[in-house]
């Protein structure tokens, strides 16, 4: 047994969803929550975009908000560096 050939399709392919060979759509990251979600060719799948980062939303409401992954650990380091002072 090989498992070549199913693995094929399994290497990292980042950007892009492949379907019987043929590109059907690509994956994207939101910016603001850091998930990955696919995005169809075509789907009219109504996806939030982000004039500030200027990158397409997962679309979740929770996300609607400009709020950067980074910026929320940020968020999070300040929160702890509030006890230190
Ligand atoms: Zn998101
Ligand atoms: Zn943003």
């Amino acid at each position: 047994m090989e498992d070549y050939k199913s693995s094929k399709y399994e290497r990292k392919e980042h950007g892009a969803f492949i379907v019987d060979g043929v590109q059907v759509g690509t994956t994207l990251q939101c910016p603001h929550c850091g998930g990955h979600f696919l995005s169809v060719v075509g789907s009219g799948a109504r996806r939030g975009f982000c004039m500030n980062c200027m990158a397409v939303t997962c679309g979740h409401p929770d996300c609607d908000r400009c709020i950067p992954i980074e910026k929320k650990m940020d968020m999070i380091e300040k929160r702890f560096r509030l006890g230190d002072v």
